[in-house]
């Protein structure tokens, strides 16, 4: 095991942002901690980095305690939401950084610098300032400088919650498959659940300082810990599983969990209608409860018959 959290506490004064949190990433793994904003994602990582002491617990890399390790001998990358760049050095002489550090020789070095560049699809990049450069290039050069000196462990903290959603989709997708090729151990912070999915292996969710549930992402998706767990994962209706036709106790429904569907079971009135960006939202009554359902368009007060689309369905526990 590569990295490996043990009981970790960590306070600020009397609180504790995080408790007794345990976890581990394998060589190679990436893992997200995912959970709403406040939830102790920042302060676990920043302790993995060394930046905060925890009260109690231990942080181990192959198994060796990294208590007495200061931040720079930890041989971690680190890459923040603002990639706090050096605003006067090029693209190039910001990714050479840590290898400068490291007095690596001045050709392996712009070798180096060249091919991280192409990595982070940043070629011909190498001359510019980093102030002329966009929010999404400016987080490639990050990651490429916090690649550079081949880290054993990147640690990322809400690496694209400063760009716009767009690019934030595009780019999660390049990342994922850029942290593969390379065959980077990863830790990333994350409150977008998109991103978590896309990016990691496997997801930590966390609540009020505490991993709650970790698993594959297709896993905690469809199989959240709770209800507080699966509100967090878009679920905003909670039924007995027979209403779906599930043999479990209790499901929680996101919006896309019941679709008009003149062959569908169930028959419902619609109270309300609204167009989303790609398509109908609807509020149907069903015996007397209200539903979210997607279209086709129909009019208030329309009889129309619901399908369940199971991917839309989370059982609970
Ligand atoms: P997240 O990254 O999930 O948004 P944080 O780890 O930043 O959460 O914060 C967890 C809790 O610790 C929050 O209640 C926050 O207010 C508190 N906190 C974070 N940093 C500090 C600090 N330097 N001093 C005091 N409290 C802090």
């Amino acid at each position: 095991m590569a990295l490996e959290l043990d009981s970790i506490t960590v306070r600020y004064g009397q609180t504790a942002a995080v408790s007794d949190v345990s976890l581990s990433v394998a060589d190679g793994e990436v893992v997200a901690l995912l959970g709403p904003s406040g939830c102790g994602k920042s302060t676990l990582l920043r302790t993995v980095a060394g930046l905060e002491k925890p009260a109690s617990g231990a942080v181990r890399w192959d198994c060796a305690d990294l208590a007495g390790v200061p931040v720079h001998r930890r041989e971690f990358g680190l890459v923040f939401q603002d990639g706090q760049l050096f605003p006067h050095r090029t693209v190039a002489g910001n990714v050479a950084f840590g290898l400068r550090m490291q007095k690596v020789e001045r050709e392996a070095r712009d070798k180096r610098v060249l091919s991280l560049l192409e990595l982070v699809g940043l070629e011909g990049y190498a001359d510019r300032r980093v102030t002329q450069l966009s929010g999404g290039e400016q987080q490639r050069v990050a990651l490429a400088r916090a690649l550079a000196p081949s880290p054993r462990l990147l640690l990322l903290d809400e690496p694209l919650s400063a760009l716009d959603r767009a690019l934030r989709e595009q780019l999660a997708v390049d990342l994922a498959r850029l942290l593969r090729e390379a065959a980077t151990t990863a830790l990333v912070v994350t409150h977008d659940h998109d991103e978590a999915f896309t990016l990691a292996d496997r997801v930590a969710i966390m609540s009020r300082g505490r991993i709650v549930q970790v698993g594959p992402p297709a896993e905690v998706w469809s199989s959240p810990v709770d209800v507080e767990t699966a509100k967090f994962l878009g679920c905003n209706k909670f039924v007995p599983g027979s209403f779906v036709g599930l043999d479990v106790e209790r499901v929680g429904l996101r919006a896309t969990a019941l679709r008009v569907d003149p062959d569908g079971l169930m028959e419902g009135t619609v109270l309300e209608r609204v167009h989303r960006r790609d398509h109908v939202r609807l509020l149907v009554e069903i015996g007397g409860e209200e539903y979210e359902a997607v279209g086709p368009m129909s009019e208030i007060g329309d009889r129309v018959r619901l399908e369940i689309d199971l991917d839309g369905v989370a059982r609970i526990g």
